[in-house]
Parts: structure tokens; C-alpha cells; sequence
């Protein structure tokens, strides 16, 4: 260790082939581990100790901020009918009240909720572009502009996705009065992109995609336009898209396009591993096969998905056919890596009436088997080099907490499985660092207390008269 670098030295690591014993993590003043050795006798005498087995740090690929402060605000029946549609008409107009200011504080305390969650990095998927009344703001990436800052304020790494978002449903139907906050021309949003670029440049701990919203909200040549107008700014980084998270939108894209969604976007586009298909739930064999192939990332929101009466993903197979995943909290109905890849399984074992779908051959603990594929996937979702402790990736890691009643006297065989699937009293997440910082201490953010004064204070503002 020189001068220049920290190192932490862990009695137990996951590291990228498993599990190994007296670990030395080294990083630069950057944030990135440049060394990570197993095995080490002579331990720095200036090296950090973990307090507990330390795993890498969760990607989270899917964010809507705002939605965070409607958690608990639908779960009434508000029609007979009651639906995804019927949410999204309360979530439009929740979206219509959102400020700048709000925004903001709404999405620092989100991040200080994920990162006491153990998740380390989010990609946020960002629509709220424009003033309540749909005019453009002074600056046109005002709002995105403050989510970017609520990540940098409370150490999470970001990949922030604006959105292009055009028509109200497929064959260019005109968007509706309340998602004027959220259109641009193909033109208009390159600018915004580019604008929001300029203020907020890449770093270490933030990097831009694109997102097209879905297939709905998107024209094929616009959608042709936005990667190219994109590629020639970022080439290659990542595209994420909501893709077929209802029945009735698989059902309207094969009425106007003439297929399902995700087999018209893989016969269409070049579709690889920079795209993230987000809600790829609704696919038939076919396109669970061809999806797998192409290398993108199903994008899973296990409990958004749940709460909204989405359906469930065909994960058995798709991960049979070697698909790659990673999980988002989406609506922020929870913040937690664990109940995401707990519901996964879960939602398998209650289809077929079996346990321990989703191990495999080579993986028989269900939960190091999911862990491992949404570190990879959602690592690669993110377009940074993050969810490995391995040199040359981002020094985001989570320290586990081995006196938990779910972790005392076990092993590393089955901390994970108890980490995912037993849910008794608090989190066994410690302690959380981020490009080498330790952000999260015994449970606690180091700025949670003023992050929770300003959510509480957005929250009086939002929900008085609404
Ligand atoms: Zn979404």
C-alpha cells in the first residue's frame, strides 16, 4: 500500500470465483481497487478492518425517483377495474405536482434508502422533464440536473437515463394532457441530453444512457434517430427501455406493428449487451430464447411488478437458456436487493409448486446463484465498471453483518441464502462504501438525518391539497 492508496482487509470476501478467506482490498484516490488478493498473511498495519464478510455492492437498474413519495399512496381500491392503467392515472398526477425542489429532496433520501439497502449504484430512468404546464425549463435538464446532484450528495454511483418520450401509444397517437411534462422531439431531447451533459459531466460515479420509453412512446424511426443522434455523442453506452410490462401493451403491439414487443425490437434493432430491456415479463418462448441470445439485460422489478399485477417473468427458462438479469425497485414499492431476488424465486416456486427453481447444476444455493446474476447484469446495465470486487472496478462493497441472528454460526455456504430469504428484524447490511468511501456506518447514512428533514419537508408540500 502506498501512499496514495486505502486498503481494507476482510477476514471473509466474495470475490468474482466465490468465497475466499483474509482479503485485502487496495483503491486509488479514484475509487477503483487496484489490487484484491486473497490469502494475504502480512496485513497492512494501516489497513481498515471489516467488521463482517464483505460482498460486493447491489446495481440497481431501474429508478423513478418521484415515485418514491406515492409508496402506500394507491394501495386502495379506487374502481372495480383496478389496474396498472388506473395507477399510472394516480401517478401522472402526482408527477404533475413534482418541483425541481421536491425532486431533489425526494431523491436524496431515496438514495440514502438504497444505499442502508446495500445497493451501490442506480440507473435512473428519468421523465420529468419539463414545468408542470409542459413549457421547457430556463434550463432544459433542470430536473435531471437534480437528480444527477442527489447522487453526488449522498455518494451513490448514477447512470442517469433521460427519457425520450413522444406519443401516447402505438402508431404515433398524440400524447395525452398529463405527459406534457415528459415530450420532446427527437431534436429537442439530443439538445436536453446534451445540455444536461455539458452542466454535469462524466465521472467515475456517473455515466449517461439513453431511454426510450417504451415502445408505445417511441416511432421506430425516431427510436433509429435517437441511437444514432446518441452513439455519436457516447458510442455504445447504455439503452434501456420498458418493453412488455402489460397483456394489453403486447396485445396493442401486435395489432399496430404486427408482433410482440420484444421480438419487433430484436428483429428491428441491433440488440446487444449495451440494451437493458426493463419489464421483459410478458415474452412467449420464442423471444425468451432469442433475448437470452442476444446478450441485453432483462431488466427485472420483481416488486414493482408484484405490486402492480404485471405478471411474472418466465425466469426458469430464460435462465436456462443462460440470460442475463439484473433488478430494479422501479416505483420504489420497496428499496431492498434482498425481496427483489427473494420474489424472483419465489414467484417460480409458487407457478410450479416446486423449491429451489432457479439453482442450478453448478449453483445449487438458489440465492448465491441470483446474487451472482444480478451483480452481472445489473453491473453491465449501468455501463461502469462496478459489481466485482476485482481490480480495475469501482470500490463498492457492502459489509454484512456476521452477528445477525440470520448470520451467527453459520458459514459462507449459506450467508447469502439467509441474507435473501430469512426476513427477521433488521437488515444484516452494516456497513456500505462506495469508490472506496464508507457511506453507510452501522446502519446508518452519515447525512440521513437532514435528507430525512427535506424529504419530509418536499412530502408536506406534495401531498398538502392533493
Ligand atoms: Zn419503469
Amino acid at each position: 500500500m502506498n501512499s496514495r492508496t486505502k486498503a481494507l482487509f476482510a477476514a471473509h470476501a466474495l470475490l468474482p470465483d466465490g468465497w475466499r478467506t483474509n482479503v485485502l482490498l487496495e483503491w486509488n484516490a479514484a475509487g477503483t481497487l487496484v489490487a484484491v488478493a486473497p490469502d494475504v498473511r502480512d496485513v497492512p498495519a494501516d489497513a481498515t478492518h471489516a467488521a463482517g464478510p464483505v460482498i460486493p455492492g447491489m446495481p440497481n437498474l431501474h429508478s423513478h425517483a418521484f415515485q418514491r413519495a406515492m409508496a402506500g399512496l394507491t394501495e386502495y381500491r379506487a374502481n372495480p377495474a383496478d389496474s396498472f392503467w388506473s395507477w399510472r392515472d394516480l401517478m401522472y398526477r402526482f408527477a404533475a405536482r413534482i418541483t425541481p425542489d421536491t425532486l431533489g429532496a425526494i431523491a436524496r433520501w431515496l438514495y440514502v434508502e438504497m444505499l442502508k439497502a446495500g445497493y451501490t449504484s442506480v440507473c435512473e430512468f428519468h421523465y420529468v422533464h419539463h414545468a408542470a404546464d409542459g413549457k421547457c425549463h430556463a434550463h432544459p435538464a433542470e430536473l435531471a440536473q437534480y437528480v444527477v446532484d442527489a447522487a453526488a450528495e449522498t455518494g451513490i454511483g448514477m447512470t442517469m437515463l433521460p427519457v425520450l418520450y413522444q406519443y401516447s401509444g402505438f402508431n404515433a397517437q398524440p400524447p395525452r394532457d398529463d405527459q406534457r411534462r415528459f415530450i420532446n422531439t427527437t431534436g429537442e431531447f439530443l439538445d436536453l441530453l446534451r445540455a444536461l451533459r455539458d452542466a454535469r459531466p462524466e465521472h467515475h460515479a456517473l455515466r449517461y444512457g439513453v431511454a426510450p420509453h417504451s415502445l408505445r412512446a417511441v416511432s421506430e424511426a425516431s427510436l433509429h434517430a435517437l441511437i444514432e443522434g446518441f452513439d455519436a455523442m457516447s458510442p455504445g453506452a447504455p439503452v434501456h427501455i420498458h418493453v412488455a410490462e402489460q397483456t394489453a401493451e403486447v396485445e396493442a403491439s401486435v395489432a399496430a406493428l404486427g408482433a410482440r414487443p420484444v421480438q419487433w425490437l430484436l428483429d428491428r434493432f441491433d440488440v446487444n449487451a449495451r440494451w437493458c430491456l426493463v419489464h421483459a415479463t410478458h415474452v412467449d418462448a420464442k423471444e425468451t430464447h432469442a433475448l437470452a441470445s442476444s446478450g441485453a439485460i432483462a431488466g427485472l422489478c420483481l416488486t414493482t411488478e408484484a405490486n402492480l399485477g404485471d405478471g411474472i417473468f418466465p425466469a426458469m427458462d430464460y435462465l436456462d437458456a443462460r440470460g442475463a438479469f439484473g433488478i430494479g425497485s422501479d416505483s420504489h414499492i420497496g428499496v431492498d436487493w434482498r425481496a427483489e431476488l427473494r420474489l424472483l424465486e419465489y414467484g417460480q416456486r409458487l407457478l410450479r409448486r416446486q423449491r429451489n427453481v432457479l439453482a442450478s447444476p453448478r449453483t445449487a444455493h438458489v440465492a448465491d446463484r441470483l446474487f451472482q446474476g444480478a451483480l452481472e447484469g445489473g453491473a453491465r446495465a449501468t455501463g461502469r465498471a462496478v459489481g466485482a470486487l476485482e481490480e480495475g472496478a469501482r470500490a463498492d462493497w457492502i459489509v454484512l453483518d456476521a452477528e445477525h441472528p440470520n448470520l451467527a454460526e453459520q458459514t459462507s455456504t449459506t450467508w447469502l441464502s439467509s441474507v435473501v430469504f430469512c426476513e427477521h428484524g433488521e437488515t444484516p447490511v452494516r456497513d456500505v462504501f462506495v469508490g472506496g468511501r464508507c457511506v453507510v456506518h452501522e446502519r446508518r447514512h452519515r447525512d440521513e438525518a437532514r435528507h430525512y428533514a427535506d424529504y419530509r419537508n418536499a412530502l408536506s408540500r406534495l401531498l398538502a391539497d392533493a
